[in-house]
């Protein structure tokens, strides 16, 4: 098909999303272009995401949540089978446990009974696993096909892959609001120039409701703010993503350490982030032993976008002609499959379906009109 009669799709934001539906349409000989208002791709949440990619946080009575995000996890082997490079720095497994033995042990009874590929380790396994814990617990759950990768380095990836297929990127590009007419969504306004498209597909993340509110439209979308710590460390302590009662933390093949902590309002200013980055750095001491010689290097607050029902909003806009939205959390977690499904709903007019105990509608639920 000649270059022109292509459609051309316009994806606002190059968070993990959005370079996810980019790589995916593109293999559908979709004239694609990403448009970002940061410098590359992964300037907005998903440069600051801790990169676990797990079933385990989910309650297990709410099945639609469940079967989305095991449907979620299980797209990751496929992509890593299309896109090695990306992974090549991922580990495998985490360890968690809760204060009380007996929390620990009904979790892991709860999550076999649905079926997730975890067990419950005593402490001599504890020990061989991760021998550097101080005050090893009584037990703990593995998770030993959880993921731990580096969200920006994949949303590079992704990115990188779509422009080689014929993609293009524009950073630096800040959309100040969608162009439409007669009611229908026809273009981006992009440093006062409109740029007509015949689709805008909405994946800014936090900042999606900014786009959409001068329409009169709303997700009903909740920002959490959370926290991510770095420290620095002259050797491999950690070889597991460990959750234990005081901290969330996980160790990169270049040393450094992530601490991942939610954040409620008022939001600290930096120097009640560094407040912080101090107290994890005492749990951290206390927790691994050899980590005296680590050292606190930064923190950053990013903004989760989050519905109260913990699914994700993507779909056409109702009553809206020309606007396709992917906004949700885990984005992480979610973004290979709903990459895949928004790419094959845009391009066959295939809405997503075909999930064990979920029939997808939840993942198309329409906005309301504020
Ligand atoms: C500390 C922390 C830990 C986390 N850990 C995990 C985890 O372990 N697993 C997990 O699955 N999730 C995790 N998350 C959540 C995850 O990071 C987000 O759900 C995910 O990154 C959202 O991706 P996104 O592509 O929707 O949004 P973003 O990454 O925010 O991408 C949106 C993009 O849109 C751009 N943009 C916005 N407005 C405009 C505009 N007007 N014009 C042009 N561009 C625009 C932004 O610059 C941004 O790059 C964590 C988050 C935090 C903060």
């Amino acid at each position: 098909m000649p270059n022109q009669q292509k459609r051309r799709v316009a994806i606002v934001g190059a968070g993990i999303i959005g370079a996810s539906i980019a790589y995916h349409l593109v293999q559908r000989d979709i004239d694609v272009c990403v448009v970002e208002r940061g410098p590359g791709p992964a300037s907005g949440t998903t440069g600051n995401a801790f990169g676990w990619v797990n079933t385990l946080f989910v309650d297990p009575s709410d099945q639609e949540v469940l079967a989305l995000r095991r449907a979620a996890t299980a797209e990751y082997e496929r992509l890593a089978e299309q896109l090695p490079s990306a992974f090549q720095y991922m580990r495998r497994g985490s360890l968690l446990w809760k204060s009380e033995p007996d929390e620990t042990e009904s979790l892991v009874e709860v999550l076999r009974k649905e079926g997730l590929d975890v067990e419950l380790i005593a402490r001599a396994e504890f020990v061989r696993r991760e021998p550097l814990i101080r005050n090893v617990p009584v037990c703990a759950l593995a998770s030993p096909k959880d993921m731990a990768l580096q969200p920006p380095a994949l949303a590079s990836a992704l990115m990188a892959a779509a422009v080689e297929r014929g993609a293009k990127f524009f950073a630096n590009s800040r959309v100040t609001s969608l162009h439409t007419s007669n009611g229908a969504v026809t273009g981006l306004i992009i440093g006062g120039e409109t740029v007509e498209f015949d689709l805008v597909v909405l994946a800014a993340g936090a900042w999606t409701e900014e786009l959409l509110r001068p329409l009169g439209l709303s997700l009903g979308l909740l920002v959490s703010p959370a926290l991510l710590l770095r420290y620095s460390s002259d050797r491999q302590l950690l070889s597991h993503i460990i959750k234990s009662p005081e901290l969330e933390i996980r160790q990169l093949p270049d040393n450094m350490m992530l601490v991942a902590k939610s954040l409620k309002d008022p939001l600290p200013d930096t120097s009640a982030i560094d407040g912080m980055g101090l107290e994890m750095l005492m749990r951290i001491r206390e927790l691994v032993s050899g980590s005296e010689r680590i050292e606190f290097e930064d923190g950053v607050i990013g903004h989760r976008p989050v519905f109260s029902d913990n699914l994700p909003r993507t779909g056409y806009a109702d009553g809206c002609k020309g606007l396709y939205f992917a906004v949700g959390h885990p984005g992480v977690i979610l973004a290979p499959l709903l990459g895949r499904l928004a790419a094959s709903e845009i391009v066959d007019g295939i809405p997503p379906s075909g999930f064990e105990h979920a029939d997808g509608s939840h993942l198309r639920r329409s906005y309301a009109a504020t």
